[in-house]
């Protein structure tokens, strides 16, 4: 493989954009090397400008279900092209993409759309404030919820802390009303609560399931006190299942937040929930929220494409062929880990796991005999050990892209087939030895 027309378009781009990347952890600065340009994708594949084709797990990190360029999106995006892009008027799109939302997540009676999971999360944290009349909120360390203010705040070690600034330029003051709790304990919440937000089924500190009566515990602490639970579905909506972690785990949340599926590879978020809440919504309500682009046509045609190709039966299948994909990859990766005696910094043999939740995969290594990682701590632990990093690198160059950081899990697509899985397995089979030998 060759890399120079994407190293040269690197050096091109770090001149004009900073860090040559328009969201950071593209720019491979967690696995060392430097990123590949896409040409273009078709399916479960990428080809990069140096026309290599790798198989794609990135699959723009879960935006696209249906693997890349599908034709019915491709063509739904080219009709509504040509109609006008934005009108700040409403159009039908709109109408049929809340609809379709609605109609497959119970409980949720309304959604209004915008245009990044960002806003859907900064949107919905703003209607539970204005609902409620409260002002604290309550997030989990290692749950990303977009990069507003108020949400980009790191936790203290195993206990609920008011939250620190996880950025610069964001101010003590803008963090000073979240709190940020270990994922996987239900926290005391007290009446100045507004509202708990959680990924139902953590995804952005590799993939970690919520454990049995998590998520009902949060349900009735915030019953309790009186204060909202908005599930961030930015990535579960619409993945695990039509009715998303609401369905998968039996907890219905008050608020909803969207994103990536449910724009079909275009740029959309969505917020819903509660019609009695939503209503505090200008212009019935007293909380503001606006967008210039939101419900775009585009997005609404694409998002609407997606969801209605998407089945029961295609859901069901996505999460059994990943479910023995995650098997075997565990077996062959845990194998040659364990052969190589490779281990953690205390000198502990290391072991691979390999956590599935629906059609989400993750990869964990971790002490032998320790407990699945359940929270941050165990998933900082597990990237510590460097080998994600060295793993990535040496399935890369096999033709096979993961996602460029170890928090990241991986997107199987409905492209991705037998022939797919069984390539990614034996690139896995030589790349993992190569991991775990650099010591
Ligand atoms: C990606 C993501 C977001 C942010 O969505 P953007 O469209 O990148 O702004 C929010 N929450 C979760 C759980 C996400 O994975």
């Amino acid at each position: 493989m060759t890399h120079t027309v994407s190293e040269a378009l690197f050096a091109r781009a770090e001149r004009v954009i900073p860090g040559g990347v328009n969201s950071p952890v593209r720019s491979f600065r967690s696995v060392g090397g430097h990123p590949y340009f896409v040409a273009r994708g078709e399916g479960a594949y990428v080809w990069d400008a140096d026309g290599n084709k790798l198989l794609d797990f990135v699959q723009s990190y879960g935006a696209s279900i249906l693997g890349h360029a599908d034709p019915e999106v491709v063509a739904a995006v080219r009709s509504a092209a040509g109609k006008g892009t934005t009108f700040g008027a409403p159009t039908e799109g709109e109408v049929l993409l809340a609809e379709a939302i609605a109609h497959r997540v119970p409980g949720c009676e309304q959604v209004r759309l915008v245009s990044s999971g960002t806003e859907a999360t900064m949107s919905a944290i703003r209607v539970a404030r204005g609902f409620t009349g409260r002002n604290r909120i309550l997030k989990f360390d290692g749950c990303y919820h977009g990069h507003s203010d108020g949400l980009l705040a790191g936790g203290g070690s195993g206990v609920a802390t008011l939250g620190l600034p996880d950025s610069a330029g964001v101010p003590p003051g803008s963090v000073a009303d979240t709190i940020v709790a270990p994922y996987n304990v239900v926290p005391e919440i007290d009446d100045q609560v507004a509202c708990v937000i959680v990924e139902a089924v953590a995804a952005n500190m590799g993939l970690v399931a919520p454990a049995e009566g998590f998520l009902a515990g949060l349900r009735t602490a915030c019953d309790e006190a009186g204060a909202l639970l908005i599930f961030d579905e930015v990535i579960t909506g619409f993945r695990l299942g039509e009715g998303g972690a609401a369905d998968y785990s039996g907890v219905q949340p008050d608020l909803w937040c969207f994103g990536k599926v449910i724009g079909g590879g275009l740029p959309v978020g969505a917020f819903g929930g509660r019609a009695d809440v939503l209503e505090s919504l200008a212009p019935l309500g007293p909380v503001y929220q606006a967008g210039t682009l939101s419900g775009n046509p585009l997005a609404t045609a694409a998002g609407l494409t997606v969801l209605r190709m998407l089945s029961a039966e295609s859901y069901a299948g996505l999460a059994a062929r990943v479910a023995s994909f995650g098997d075997a990859l565990q077996q062959i990766l845990n194998d040659a880990v364990i052969a190589s005696g490779v281990t953690d910094a205390e000198g502990r043999q290391l072991t691979a796991r390999v956590p599935v939740v629906g059609p989400l995969l993750g990869l964990f290594f971790v002490p032998e005999g320790a407990p699945d990682v359940r929270d941050y701590a165990g998933a900082a632990a597990s990237a510590g050990t460097g080998i994600y990093a060295r793993f990535f690198r040496a399935m890369l160059d096999r033709g096979v892209a993961l996602a460029p950081g170890p928090y990241e899990v991986a997107f199987p697509s409905l492209a991705h087939g037998g022939s797919e899985f069984e390539l990614a397995l034996s690139c896995a089979a030589e790349a993992i030895v190569e991991a775990v030998a650099v010591r």
